[in-house]
């Protein structure tokens, strides 16, 4: 009859929290391995078409029960976010920059038809759910929870269309510093052979079937000695990403200045957390807005722009590459110190302490604006 109805959105208000009767022991901060122990709780909120978001649950971390015919199971109806609540001196719980997460989680639920929902909301519901899991959080340097918000297509029919139905969950994974004996540099095989992502596909969401086809290119990179893949674009051979990380290069321009450089987004590249974040403190301290320790005083530009491998491979044999590294959630920087491209090594600079001068100060500034060291918009208060 062309009303509009308009259903209900993701609700916080109505949440059900539901005590776990089991509660476990967390494992002491040394055991940890990288999201392979969960708290005790997680949340769950289930969407349908005629419905709208159901009323939010907070209970015992457990199994899903799915039917096999779920649309998840066939058509990779699947996205998710990663994101970090970490415990401060100040006694605070703090996440960082959820806004952001949250805005990416509904760019990439559009992207293949799942419903959208109020981020605010799910961010007050994160932060039910780090509050009452916060004993689970270490309080040693370095650590920190690891949450994943997932949304899935779980309508029970097989044929490709939208999903009537979703169900959206967030699990949390308390973890220690990516690197647990001190920042060890990397090296990458520049990937011809296979893609990551290409114009107007799917590289800038976090959906997962853009992971899956990852793996094995990485297990071939693994085989001839190296740790990640660089992924390339198209003949020119652009740099786009590191691994699951965001790519940047320090270079010595031509004008004689210190270039940090990233390769725009487009529609190829995952837009980072840790990649705006890195831009921001690197674009506030070129123009004179703050002052990073760490940073060039002086000489110092922030470009967005396309860098092919040949460039790469100029800059090094005139001796203007300075760093390479990648940006993300889970080890905020890493360092690379080495690119395998077209069969000859490219050796890539780093500094006595596993990281260059730059990936070190932009370290520094993220960690204490996340730890609640540097008082900052970004750190969010649970
Ligand atoms: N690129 C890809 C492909 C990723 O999966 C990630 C991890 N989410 C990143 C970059 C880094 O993003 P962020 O800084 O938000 O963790």
């Amino acid at each position: 009859t062309g009303e509009v109805i308009s259903l209900p959105d993701l609700d916080a208000s109505l949440v059900k929290i539901t005590n776990s009767a089991t509660p476990k022991t967390p494992l002491p901060p040394s055991k940890l391995v990288f999201g392979k122990t969960f708290t005790d709780h997680m949340l769950t909120v289930d969407w349908n078409s005629n419905t709208g978001w159901a009323e939010p649950k907070i209970e015992t971390y457990g199994p899903l029960s799915l039917d096999p015919s779920s649309v998840v199971f066939h058509y990779a109806f699947c996205l998710f976010e990663g994101m970090k609540a970490y415990r401060c001196e100040d006694g605070t719980i703090r996440l960082f920059r959820p806004d952001m997460n949250m805005h990416r989680m509904n760019r990439t639920a559009a992207r293949i038809a799942l419903p959208t929902f109020d981020g605010e909301q799910l961010t007050e519901l994160i932060k039910k759910l780090v509050l009452l899991d916060s004993r689970w959080i270490p309080g040693e340097p370095g650590y920190s929870l690891y949450i994943r918000p997932t949304l899935i297509g779980t309508q029970s029919a097989l044929g490709v269309h939208p999903s009537s139905d979703a169900k959206l969950f967030v699990i949390c994974s308390p973890v220690g510093p990516y690197y647990a004996t001190g920042f060890k540099p990397v090296s990458l095989q520049a990937t011809t052979k296979y893609v990551r992502a290409s114009r107007g596909g799917t590289g800038s969401y976090k959906l997962g079937a853009n992971y899956s086809p990852g793996v094995m290119p990485q297990l071939e990179a693994a085989k001839q000695g190296y740790a990640q893949n660089l992924w390339l674009h198209g003949p020119e051979h652009y740099l786009t990403e590191v691994g699951t990380m965001n790519l940047f290069v320090v270079i010595e321009n031509e004008k004689g200045q210190t270039e940090l450089i990233t390769p725009p987004l487009e529609d190829l590249i995952l837009p980072g957390v840790t990649r705006d974040s890195v831009l921001t403190i690197c674009r506030e301290h070129a123009a004179g807005q703050v002052q990073v320790e760490g940073l060039p005083s002086s000489d110092f530009v922030v470009s967005e722009k396309h860098m092919t491998m040949p460039q790469l491979v100029e800059y090094q044999k005139q001796g203007k590459l300075k760093e390479v590294f990648g940006s993300g959630t889970a080890a905020i920087v890493s360092a690379v110190n080495n690119i395998g491209y077209e069969g000859t090594d490219i050796p890539v600079p780093v500094g006595p302490s596993g990281l260059g001068n730059i990936a070190q100060a932009v370290l520094d500034r993220i960690q204490a604006i996340q730890t609640g060291k540097i008082d900052h918009p970004w750190s969010v208060i649970a």
